[in-house]
This record gives C-alpha cells, structure tokens and sequence, in this order.
C-alpha cells in the first residue's frame, strides 16, 4: 500500500536513517572508519551509499557496498538505481562472481559481494578505485568479509582518503569497533513493534509439514498480513510452495494466497516478485537470505523452523559439506523481529523452547571457523601472507582448519614443499572458482581438452540445470535419462551443453527438454569469461574432438582425486579418504543405468540421512594414484592400507 502510494522521496524520508542523516554524515566526516548499527529495513543497505553520493564522496572514486550474497547485491542495486531515477549498471550496478554490470565511465554506487571485492584486492591492493567502502551485513561474518576485514584495516592504514563504514544489524557491533581500533559507533535508533512468540508443544519431527499445517492455520484464521516461513534450501523450499498450494485448492471458500520462493540460486525475475504489491496475502518461502539480507515489508507472521542449510568443514571427512544445521538464538530473534517491522506481529516455532534454551547456540559460529580456507590462502599466498597464522583475523580459524587447506592446496599441487604458491597455484588464482576446479582446467590443457573441461566447468558452476516440475516427474526424468553418459554425470553435463549449441543455443529446445533455459544462457556466459582467463594466461585451446572421452575423465580426476570412493556393494561405495560409507546419488547418471563403476570421483557430498556423492564420474584407480601421487603416498606413509593401489 505504501509502496503505491508514496513516492520514492517520500519512502525514502519515512526510512529511520532518514531521520539522523545529519548526525550520520557528520560522524562520517570526521572519521575515517565508523561502524554503524541498525535494524533490519532501517535504510542501512539502500540508503547509505546514496548520502555518500549527495555528500560528494564519489568525486575522486566509486561507493563500493559490499553484500555476502549475491542476490541482495542485485536486487539492492535495482531497487537504488530505482530511487535514483536511473538504469541499473550505469550510475548503479553490481558485481558479482561471473556478472559485471558497470559501467566504467559512469558507475558510482556499486554493489557487489564481498568475494568480487577480495579479488579486487589482488589487482589493487591499497583499492584505489573506491574512495568509500561500506562492507554491509557485516554480522553474517561470511568468510569473505571476515578476511576483508583484515585488508581494510590494512588499506586503511596506507590511505588517508578513505572511508570505512561498517554496517550489522544489533548483533556484534563491539568487537567491529574494537577490532580497527576503537572506531566510533553510531546506532540507528529503531522502530519495531512487539512480536508475540510461540513455540512448538512438542518435538516436530517433519519441519515441512509443520511449517505448512501454521501456514494454512494462520491463513484460515487470522485477516491480512503476509506470512514468512523460514525454510533450509531449495529443495525444502519448493516442496513447501507446493504443498501449501496444494492444499489451500483442495479446500473450498478459502480466500487465494500467494505463495513466493526465494533462495539465492532462483532466476532473478522470480526472486523480484516478492517485492511486487499483491492483493491477496503473500506467503513467501526463504531460506535466511530473509533474515537481514532482503527486507520485505508487510510481513506479519513469520514460521521458523529453526533450521539452515550451511557449508560446514567437518573434519571428520577433512572437507566441506552442505548440510542441515540448527541456527543460534541470535538468528532465532533476528527472524521473530521479521514479523514486527510495520506493525505488531506473530513468531511461530517449529521446535520446542527446550531446544531453543538448551541446543540452540548463543551466537552462530562465524564462517572461517566452520569452512574450507583453501580460496582464502590461495589469496592470501598471492597477496604475500607468508604467514597465515599471523595474518590480522578477527577470529582467527582454527590452526588445523589452515593447514588441512594448506593440505589440500599442497596435494592439487598449488603449493610447494615450504608452502609457497607454485606455477600451478599462481594460475589457479587468476580462476575465479574452487581450487579442485581450477585445477581441472589448467590440466586439460595437457590432457588435450580444455574446450570440454570449460564446458563443464562452468555447468558445475551453475547450479540446477534439470527442472523437475510437480506432477511431471516421470516424463522430466525420462527427458533427463536422455542425455545420460553411463560413466558420467561430468560428460552428461557436456552432452547436454553440446546438444543445446547443437541446436543454435535455442531456448524453446531447453524447455522441451526440462532444461532451465536461463541457466545454460548463464553457463554460456561463464564459459566465455573463464575462457577470456585461460587466453590471458596464454593457455592452449584444445579439444578431443568428442573422441576420447578418457582423457576428460582423465582431467576431472586431477581435480577430484581425493574426493575417491570405491565401491563396496550394489550401489553403495566407501569413501577412500576418510573409509565412511557413501552412496550415488539417485540423480547420477551412473545410478541405476546397471553399471555400477568400481572406483569414481565427487563433485561434493550432500548429508542427510546418509553422504550422497552428488556429481560423479567413473575413474581407474590407476589414475588416482598417477594424478594424485602426494596424496596416495602421504597416506600411505600413514599406513592407510585403503589408498593402495589395486
Ligand atoms: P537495511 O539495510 O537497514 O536492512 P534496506 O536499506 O535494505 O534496510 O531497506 C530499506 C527499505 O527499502 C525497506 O524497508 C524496503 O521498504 C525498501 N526496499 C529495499 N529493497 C527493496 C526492493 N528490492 N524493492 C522494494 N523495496 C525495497
Ligand atoms: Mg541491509
């Protein structure tokens, strides 16, 4: 309602920012670095950069904005190039992994994750281009901004004319002040209305369920006002959508609801509808990209399911996995407080004040203590860190979580014996992609594939490819079954990428064939860029020709090598790295075709029940020990009888 009637002006001026600007500005202008501290929808992320600008602080350089995803940084950008009354990528863009939209020329506000900005550092350390950076969000502690934080107080240092500001949501803003020196710290004052909680009686033991049976109840029961479930990822996602709509057309006289997915791998035309005024009430499913990344307005109830899918590092397999995982109190009350933001509202829990009192953390653990570091060395190898356990880290990683990564980077053969960066290391920098990632397309070019290795590199980095829509099943996995290489989900992926420019990049091809048109449009321009890299490094272009397949298995496994299983029964395999059972995934091309490979390679596992190996090729064990021989003989030499060779 206040979005169709007010104008951008108005809505910006009703903002809470609004109302300290003067304080605000003038606190920035007399200090170089300023954390500040506001409710979620108090103006931080769309307001700031825009004072900046109208205080004239992007005379001598850009306002960069840093956001830890990647769909907050676009949809932020639209939404100010929208209150700017100007096209997005000209005066505003965004920068994200894979998609540049700036304008060199013009750009003054740029938003982009804090992962573009990392890289940037390696090209310009002291980050001359921007004369202000706002890192936002800073109380995720994504992995990337809890190392920036250690390259701004560095640049800080070296630059005199440079802002810093800081931004969290109530969470943190101690240790961010304290951490670059005491800086000030200026808090938003905040306007929220009270949030009724409720919690489950008892221990639920289907959170989908749960949450859909609230949503119909608050639905039939209560008048307007929108609904936010807090779900894990897509999958949960999607079957929430679809069971709520489901039963909501079953029953008679019910007035309509809009049910909205939004998770960070959604086509971004989707992920805008949440912002679209609507008539009838809005149930909007989300993963915590709706905890303070996106701010939506109207939201009156909210349905937590106490839940997240999180990369975590388990060391028990020495690598990171996505997983399910409890959130912490903090993230419990930051999205109760999404239901009060325009009026009174109501938290529905999932689960019982038990589990909140008692198995619920304080606080969520920050990113670099829970996932793989191998990037963040790269990096900081390459920006000259040679001792990264004295590198400036607010929270300092675990030892053993560096020298597992070290591990790792020395076996693909990024590092040398002392721990420096070797020629292989130095190019896997210059990719923007994982280290076993880059490394499989730096080795294509000796195996003779580097065109295929670059095709399917960059489907791997491009997420959700098949659609499988709800009462189609049979015939989407009939459509998937096609393009099925028995050996392969890799060489699957290349074969349906070569089919589609088979026949002219056609988009009505991809639907008609359960494939996310969109997303091969987007794979294509992946390919592009990591290509324009390896013609930079002045790697070969070459191509088996659709010959020989061996040599890109051969390429896959010099990437994966550690990533092993061999197998053990009728599908079931045991992981050669840490002897944990595992089984295919049932959407690998290799399951089920009736031929179940001896030894295969992972892209990543998937835990739940049991470790899924998602993305999987079949390899000769002769190759794991010839392509990974630091590997095999390290744990050789610590008697892992399992690594030997067959
Ligand atoms: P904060 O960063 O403090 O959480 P934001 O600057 O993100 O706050 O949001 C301020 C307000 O801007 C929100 O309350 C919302 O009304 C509006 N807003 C932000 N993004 C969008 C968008 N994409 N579409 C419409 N309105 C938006
Ligand atoms: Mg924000």
């Amino acid at each position: 309602e206040f979005a169709k009637s007010k104008t951008m002006k108005e809505q910006r001026e009703y903002l809470p920012v609004f109302s300290v600007r003067e304080e605000l500005m003038t606190v920035i202008r007399d200090n170089k670095i300023v954390v500040i501290v506001g409710e979620t929808g108090s103006g931080k992320t769309t307001q700031l950069t825009q004072y900046l600008l109208e205080d004239g602080y992007a005379k001598d350089g850009m306002i960069g904005c840093t956001q830890p995803r990647r769909v907050a940084a676009v949809s932020v950008a639209k939404r100010v190039s929208e209150e700017l009354g100007c096209e997005l990528g000209k005066q505003v863009g965004y920068s994200i992994r894979f998609e540049d939209c700036t304008s060199k020329e013009e750009t003054k506000i740029k938003y982009m994750t804090d992962g573009v900005l990392l890289r940037e550092s390696l090209l310009d350390a002291e980050l001359n281009q921007y004369s202000a950076i706002v890192m936002d969000e800073a109380h995720e502690r994504s992995l990337n901004t809890d190392v920036l934080f250690g390259i701004l107080r560095k640049v800080a240092q070296k630059r005199r004319d440079i802002k810093i500001i800081i931004t969290s949501a109530t969470m943190n803003a101690e240790r961010f002040s304290e951490f670059f020196g005491r800086v000030p710290t200026f808090t938003i004052p905040g306007r929220t209305f009270p949030v009724q909680q409720y919690f489950a009686k008892t221990i639920q033991d289907d959170y989908v369920d749960g949450a859909v049976k609230q949503a119909l109840t608050i639905h039939l029961q209560n008048g307007p006002g929108d609904i936010l479930i807090f779900m894990t990822g897509q999958e949960d996602i999607e079957a929430t959508c679809f069971l709520i709509a489901d039963r909501i057309t079953k029953l008679e006289n019910v007035p309509p609801i809009l049910v909205l997915p939004i998770y960070s791998q959604l086509p971004s035309d989707i992920q805008a509808k949440i912002f679209e005024p609507s008539e009838h009430r809005k149930c909007i499913v989300a993963t915590n990209i709706a905890e303070t990344s996106l701010t939506l307005d109207g939201v009156k109830f909210v349905i937590d399911t106490g839940l997240c899918k999180l990369k975590v590092y388990n060391p028990k397999i020495g690598m990171d996995a996505l997983q399910i995982t409890p959130i912490s109190q903090a993230n419990a009350n930051q999205r109760a407080g999404r239901a009060g933001r325009t009026g009174p509202g109501v938290c529905y829990r999932i689960y019982t004040d038990t589990v909140f009192r008692n198995e619920l953390l304080e606080n969520n653990i920050p990113e670099i203590q829970r996932t793989n570091l191998a990037n963040v060395v790269l990096l900081l190898k390459s920006l000259n860190v040679d001792n990264l356990l004295e590198f400036d880290f607010m929270d300092p990683p675990p030892q053993d979580n560096i020298l597992n990564s070290m591990y790792q980077l020395w076996i693909l053969g990024a590092l040398d014996n002392t721990g420096n960066l070797t020629e292989m290391g130095r190019k896997m920098v210059e990719f923007p992609l994982d280290p076993p990632l880059s490394k499989m397309l730096i080795m294509s070019e000796k195996f003779g594939c580097s065109q295929e290795m670059l095709t399917i590199v960059s489907m791997l980095s491009v997420p959700s490819i098949f659609f499988r829509p709800k009462g189609r099943e049979q015939e989407s996995d009939a459509a998937r079954e096609k393009f099925y290489v028995p050996e392969s989900d890799h060489l699957t992926y290349l074969h349906v990428y070569d089919q589609w420019k088979m026949h002219n990049y056609d988009q009505e091809w991809a639907t008609k064939h359960f494939i996310h048109g969109k997303a091969l449009k987007k794979v294509r321009e992946v390919r592009s860029q990591l290509l324009d890299i390896m013609k930079t490094l002045k790697m070969d272009l070459n191509s088996s020709s659709g010959t020989d397949w061996d040599v890109v298995r051969k390429a896959i496994c010099s990437g994966y090598f550690h990533n092993a299983a061999k197998i053990k029964g009728i599908g079931e395999y045991v992981n050669l790295r840490t002897g944990i059972p595992c089984v295919l995934h049932p959407a690998s091309a290799i399951y089920g075709l009736g031929f179940t490979p001896d030894y295969v390679v992972y892209h990543e596992l998937v835990m739940t029940s049991k470790e899924y190996m998602q993305c999987v090729t079949s390899v000769d064990p002769h190759w794991l020990a010839e392509l990974g021989p630091m590997f095999f003989s390290v744990k050789q030499a610590y008697g892992n009888s399992m690594m030997k060779r067959d």
